[in-house]
């Protein structure tokens, strides 16, 4: 019987057998596609699925199985209709066969369709828009910061569907200490934010690091490392389990439509704000940027000047942050949006981070693109640069 079982292990590895079917599978946390045909290797065509209670879709992640040594011609046929299409110009896919190292693949994109060719060298690979970041990563990453002396967590909330919304709360309050504020993965398709809050809280929680002793001396910093566990989990790209983009609900934060804005907004009304972060992936710009709040009705000169210091000390401590590309200034006065409206509520400095999908056009990686690595190096110089201000925050 081993000998036979050994037999028919060895045919089923075989380079082409055809005994092997090509499958394709998104039924995981934060998978995201639908099968059209997947019948052969060289054929094989999907579509990404709309988010589950709104129109928006570009995030996509799927498994291909039963491929090993087979050239893989995946072609998402709907790609050109996705919410921010022009993304899928110049932009490479991203894959990993064992879902630590992720790199980017032969993709093109001709207006419409999406084509990806891979021969993997195992059964069975994965293909995503960005590498992605898995709630359970995201559990094990709170409880490994929760567990650090200098860090405590509360649950400050309920998502829609009832999942803890985690704020780590570093550093104790006091009526000297500048309080700071971070949020990341309001849309949940821009999985870069966890990446990033992993470098940020890395060096923020670095007992060694005695550049940091003086942060934590001087501010209590509250995060939340995902803002959208829902839509994360749903693998939708930009919305909440009820529809809700949530980087537009902050005028007027619904209890349930969206609870997850609401309990961190209240929050922060408790604790006072001095500097926010709302970190995020922008689909279609090759370049991290920042977006200021400094139209906002109320922003001042000392406003406008915090955010000047800032993006020329983050230009200071990273080399892959640049002030050439970013949003046009009319943007920045919605007051739905997280940093226009904590800008104007509390006075002070709050940005977005914008990070790209693809790469860092004025430092490109081939083989990498904007990756998982890059995120947690910008999010440590970040911290830098967030320390270099915190004097002049208030
Ligand atoms: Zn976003």
């Amino acid at each position: 019987m081993k000998a036979q079982l050994a037999k028919y292990l060895r045919s089923i590895r075989t380079p082409g057998s055809v005994d092997v079917m090509i499958h394709v599978s998104s039924a995981f946390d934060g998978g995201n596609i639908e099968v059209v045909s997947a019948n052969k290797a060289d054929d094989i065509q999907l579509r990404i699925r709309k988010d589950n209670a709104s129109e928006f879709f570009q995030w996509f992640y799927f498994r291909v199985s039963g491929a090993r040594e087979k050239l893989c011609r995946i072609r998402i046929i709907n790609a050109g209709e996705a919410s921010y299409a022009d993304g899928f110009r110049d932009y490479k896919a991203c894959m990993s066969e064992d879902l630590r190292d992720w790199r980017r693949v032969d993709t093109s994109y001709d207006g419409q369709e999406l084509t990806i060719n891979y021969k993997p060298s195992s059964d069975s690979f994965y293909i995503a828009f960005f590498a992605p970041y898995s709630l359970d990563q995201q559990r094990r990453f709170v409880a490994r910061c929760q567990r650090n002396p200098l860090a405590s967590l509360e649950v400050i909330g309920h998502t829609v569907e009832g999942r803890d919304l985690d704020l780590l709360v570093i550093g104790s309050s006091g009526a000297s200490k500048k309080v700071c504020w971070i949020i990341a993965r309001q849309h949940p398709g821009e999985t870069m934010g966890c990446f990033w809050m992993e470098g940020f809280l890395g060096r923020l929680l670095d007992s060694a690091d005695t550049d940091v002793l003086k942060v934590r001396e001087s501010a209590v910093f509250y995060i939340v490392p995902n803002m959208n566990p829902d839509g994360s989990a749903r693998g939708n790209l930009r919305t909440n389990a009820a529809g809700a983009n949530l980087n537009r609900e902050w005028a007027k934060p619904s209890k349930s439509r969206s609870p997850e804005v609401f309990a961190v907004r209240n929050r922060m009304v408790e604790t006072g704000v001095d500097f926010c972060l709302d970190v995020h992936g922008d689909e279609t710009i090759p370049y991290n940027f920042i977006s200021g709040a400094d139209h906002v009705p109320s922003a001042d000169t000392r406003m406008k000047q915090l955010l000047i210091d800032f993006n020329n000390a983050l230009l200071h401590f990273s080399p892959d942050f640049q002030t050439d590309h970013g949003y046009p200034t009319s943007f920045q006065a919605n007051l739905s949006i997280c940093a226009s409206n904590v800008a104007e509520s509390f006075k002070c400095l709050s940005m977005t981070l914008e990070m790209p999908f693809a790469d860092h056009n004025n430092r490109k990686d081939n083989i990498r693109g904007w990756s998982p690595e890059r995120c947690r190096n910008l999010g440590g110089d970040c911290l830098k640069a967030i320390s270099s201000i915190i004097p002049s925050l208030r």
